[in-house]
């Protein structure tokens, strides 16, 4: 350990908890029953905030209130510039709060302090490319069945939207969702994850700021039992809108069928790059650093299995090993920190438990391997790791680890390297590295994933849209298709004048 950059307690004093309610019609409320969950700071083992946690009541109420929000038309009927402008108004309050926002989303997850400003700032972009969106709802109209009839395709709100978000990335996949559900019309009920329900809670108060309806959306903090099973089986609730683990998304996907509600899924990830000869090899092994590193790979781009042709893989695998060496791990809230704390000490058993299995199944050790040591610092922090040898058949290989940890497997050939790519049960994003712009087009051609990154890793833009192949999950987000995710579709059929072909014939 002692030839990592490890960056010791920065001594930053730490603020007042803060104190989350759920946000029910307009109000803030605690929980009927009084009960709340305390989360304390991974990294520095200190309360940092205290939530109401909820039950079946305030999942029922939040439900309820949005039912009657949409119902009434008070957001839905609204035109879409009125819409625009408070999402407008909403990421002009982000900016103004996201060093307070930033400072709870770090407390909260243990992730870098720089980082968890760059991730609020940016969803702010989110927020305002939704209200473009909201100016345009369109559908079709067709002007060719003939000269009595017109036709009209429209696009309409889905409805009632439960959104339910994980713990990694909690403002940002927020913003992912939440904006483009409200700029279709929408309305809401949010429940962040029990680990990081602050920014969530900090945005509630920027949506009525901002002059959203009460009732629009509401907030249940709470745990996925009850609350997340009562937000996914709902009849009241018309879609579901979840990201989180594939295990959890396949258990929404059951609930809700019972009434048969539109699901969009965001999963998991086991997201390979492919490293060709002719690549710049240099930005090549920083790309991989960073996929594997950025956010303790507690991500679900996470770059976790490198593919390396034969012919490099000594080479490359030295590269990336030497820079994983100088990423800085440490105190979150020390600005030069690239690398924070894990989210939880059962999360880092399971890390090493995955390295173990491993090496035991025949793997090499590279680098780390195990949990890291901060001075001053309670923990719990992964070393970064780079395990070789590893076969396309361990589960290494094959399952999200979700920690800072890089599987290292060779191939010799392009068709190689594409069938090692598409040999998971997930599709979430890949990328491919050389100079050669067929070898790039083919492999992105050849590879079912989501997103596919060609001479990078993890650029994104609320241009593009986001989303999964197979088990990483179904539909879409941001981009113009994360607007038509909260959209249903109505044909309108008009006969135009006193055209009806009578159908009962009462001549004699
Ligand atoms: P998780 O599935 O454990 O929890 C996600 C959310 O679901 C939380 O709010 C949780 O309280 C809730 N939940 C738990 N059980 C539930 C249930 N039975 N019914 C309804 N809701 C329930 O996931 P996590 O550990 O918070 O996040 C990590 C996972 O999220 C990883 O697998 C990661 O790949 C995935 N993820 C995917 C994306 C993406 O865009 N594809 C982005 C980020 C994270």
């Amino acid at each position: 350990m002692r030839d990592l950059s490890i960056l010791p307690a920065a001594g930053a004093p730490l603020p007042e908890p803060f104190e989350g309610r759920h946000l029910i019609d307009g109000s803030w409320r605690p929980s009927a029953d009084g009960r709340t969950l305390d989360r304390l700071s991974p990294a520095h083992g200190a309360l940092v905030s205290r939530s109401a946690l909820g039950g079946e009541a305030e999942a029922e109420a939040a439900i309820r209130a949005a039912r009657a929000a949409f119902d009434d038309g008070r957001w839905s009927a609204r035109p879409g510039r009125e819409r625009a402008a408070i999402l407008l108004r909403v990421a002009d309050l982000i900016e103004r709060d996201h060093e307070r926002m930033a400072l709870w989303e770090t407390l909260e997850s243990g992730k870098p302090i720089t980082q968890a400003r760059g991730e609020v700032k940016r969803a702010a972009d989110l927020w305002r490319f939704a209200a473009g969106l909201a100016r345009g709802i369109v559908g079709e109209t067709h002007n060719a069945l003939g000269p009595d009839m017109l036709g009209a395709v429209l696009k309409e709100p889905v409805g009632v939207v439960s959104i339910i978000t994980p713990w990694n990335f909690p403002f940002w996949i927020l913003s992912q969702k939440l904006p483009f559900a409200l700029a279709a019309g929408c309305t809401c009920v949010v429940k962040p994850s029990e680990m990081t329900p602050t920014t969530t809670v900090m945005l509630g108060a920027l949506l009525l700021e901002a002059g959203l309806p009460e009732g629009v959306v509401n907030i249940v903090l709470g745990e996925g039992r009850p609350v997340g099973e009562v937000l996914a089986a709902h009849p009241a609730v018309d879609m579901v809108s979840f990201t989180g683990s594939t295990a959890v998304g396949k258990g929404i996907v059951r609930a809700a069928a019972g009434t048969l509600k539109k699901v969009a899924l965001e999963l998991g990830g086991k997201n390979p790059q492919a490293v060709f000869p002719d690549a710049d090899l240099e930005a090549a092994a920083d790309a991989v650093t960073f996929g594997v590193y950025f956010n303790v790979g507690q991500c679900c781009n996470s770059g976790s299995r490198v593919l390396v042709h034969r012919a490099i893989a000594e080479e490359f695998t030295a590269r990336v090993v030497d820079l994983s060496r100088h990423v800085r791990f440490g105190d979150p809230l020390d600005p030069r920190t690239q690398v924070g704390a894990l989210v939880s000490e059962a999360h880092g058993r399971k890390i090493h438990g995955h390295v173990q299995a491993a090496l035991a199944d025949g793997a090499t050790l590279r680098l780390g391997g195990g949990p890291l040591e901060v001075p001053g610092l309670p923990g719990p922090f992964y070393q970064p790791t780079v395990v070789e040898g590893v076969r396309p058949d361990m589960a290494l290989a094959r399952e999200e680890v979700f920690g800072p940890v890089l599987s290292v497997l060779a191939f010799d050939t392009l068709e190689e390297a594409i069938a090692l790519a598409n040999d998971a049960s997930y599709g979430l994003s890949a990328g491919v590295w050389s100079e050669n712009v067929h070898t790039c087009l083919a492999f992105a051609r050849g590879v079912r994933a989501g997103t596919i990154w060609t001479n990078t890793w993890m650029d994104g833009f609320p241009e593009m849209t986001f989303g999964g192949y197979r088990e990483s999950g179904q539909g879409r987000e941001i981009g113009r298709q994360g607007l038509e995710e909260f959209l249903e579709t109505k044909t309108v059929a008009m006969r135009l004048g006193r055209t009806w072909p009578r159908w009962v014939e009462t001549a004699p």
